[in-house]
């Protein structure tokens, strides 16, 4: 184990949203990390992605949620519907905005990637896929490349289907559940009142839903099980098959599936990553997705990334060695990572439900859950985490 009081060697594997946010919480904080991306080039594409008030407030603390919030949309709202557009329960982000002072903002990602690049004074290095990393207490990470670095302190933050994982907790594998999503950016001009909402929509098999990304543009995800997308029988492309599906579900939902380009449209397997034992061994560390990868249900994933991240930044920073460090950084959040995966797990199995019955009865009792319960819990998720103080000051007024 090497001692962190000298300024250590920090290799980041993984610039995805929980890597860049580390090293810009670890560059605040006086470290000079090392960021290794396996993308070739990090590219203006993607999906949405929707950031929570916990999420904001680790942005806060970092000196970027304003940033944050001027490229995206804040949300004033959102809502749950049931296929016939009868709405479930209403969402009024007044109540995170007044509490803790912002609600949620729906950002592109790419946005959200060029940010924290641009924040960031750290050397990212991209072409760099890390495929084996050797010895935990002096670890060696080798990349596709032939070539090797040899860090103090190594955090894996290499999404799902980390490799520095397999160092950490050997033979863990995502867990995969029997649905599929589809995501799509569209171009569409939104009917005022879309313009600063969020829509979700819980039919039978289906979960689907988005928020605006700008007055004409509109971030949608919509699951479907399986099987039924791997019918060979249907030979459909999946526009098509989307727009039969979702033609008739509440505004602004077909006229969105009717705005969808085809060739923008991703198809993503949904998985999660079972708990794990641990999640550092020696001078390696695990981060974000790669230790704690959770279905999108509770749109928590990349917020749970951020949190890590401030939290591992402070752990290094204010104990003397990494082996301290790394357990005060587990205390810290593993519990919290561990239990909203399990809820959107259970999320997303209700969230999914098939049958017609089950979806009536679901729907049924989503209304009827009293609002004070759900205030409770959703102040429970916006400040569950711990927020040490950075060095910078907080960006602001709030979303
Ligand atoms: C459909 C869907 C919707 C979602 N919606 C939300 C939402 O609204 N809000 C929210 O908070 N979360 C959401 N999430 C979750 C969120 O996307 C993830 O939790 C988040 O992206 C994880 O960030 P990460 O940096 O840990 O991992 P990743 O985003 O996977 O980034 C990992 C990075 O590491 C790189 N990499 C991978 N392997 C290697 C390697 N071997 N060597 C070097 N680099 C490597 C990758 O190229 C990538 O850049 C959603 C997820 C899904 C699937």
């Amino acid at each position: 184990m090497r001692d962190t009081r000298e300024t250590p060697d920090i290799a980041v594997v993984g610039g995805g949203i929980c890597g860049l946010t580390t090293a810009l919480a670890l560059e605040q904080r006086g470290f000079e990390p090392t960021v290794f991306e396996a993308a070739s080039e990090y590219r203006p594409v993607g999906a949405g992605i929707l950031l929570q008030t916990n999420a904001l407030l680790v942005f806060d603390r970092l000196g970027v949620a304003n940033r944050l919030r001027e490229a995206g949309v804040a949300l004033g709202g959102s809502a749950i519907h049931a296929p016939s557009g009868r709405v479930l329960k209403r969402l009024d982000l007044s109540f995170e905005r007044e509490a803790f002072g912002y609600g949620f903002v729906s950002i592109h990602r790419a946005d959200l990637l060029r940010i924290l690049l641009d924040e960031l004074d750290a050397e990212v290095r991209t072409g760099k896929r890390c495929v084996e990393v050797r010895d935990a207490e002096t670890p060696t990470v080798r990349f596709e490349d032939g070539t090797r670095v040899h860090p103090d302190v190594l955090v894996g933050a290499d999404g799902i289907d980390s490799t520095v994982r397999n160092l950490v907790a050997p033979s863990v594998e995502p867990r995969a559940m029997d649905a599929i999503v589809y995501r799509a950016i569209a171009d569409v001009e939104l009917p005022e009142q879309y313009r600063t909402r969020g829509v979700e929509v819980w039919g039978e098999g289906t979960y689907t839903g988005g928020a605006p990304l700008g007055p004409d543009r509109f971030y949608w995800f919509g699951t479907a099980p399986d099987r039924l997308e791997n019918d060979p029988s249907d030979p459909r492309e999946p526009a098509a098959t989307l727009r039969q599906r979702f033609g008739d579900f509440p505004d602004p939902i077909p006229s969105v599936a009717e705005a969808l380009d085809p060739d923008a449209v991703f198809v993503t397997g949904l998985d999660d990553v079972p708990e794990l034992e641990r999640w550092h061994r020696g001078s390696v560390v695990l981060a974000g997705d790669a230790a704690h990868a959770m279905l999108p249900f509770g749109g928590q994933g990349a917020a749970q990334g951020v949190e890590d991240a401030l939290a591992l930044a402070h752990a290094i920073d204010t104990h003397g060695d990494s082996s301290s460090a790394f357990r005060a950084y587990e205390t810290d959040r593993k519990p919290r990572a561990d239990r909203i995966r399990d809820e959107s797990r259970r999320l997303g199995t209700v969230g999914t439900i098939e049958s017609s019955l089950g979806a009536r009865a679901r729907n049924l009792a989503v209304g009827l859950v009293p609002s004070a319960l759900v205030r409770r819990f959703r102040r429970r998720r916006a400040s569950g985490t711990s927020l040490p103080e950075t060095p910078v000051s907080g960006s602001g007024s709030g979303a």
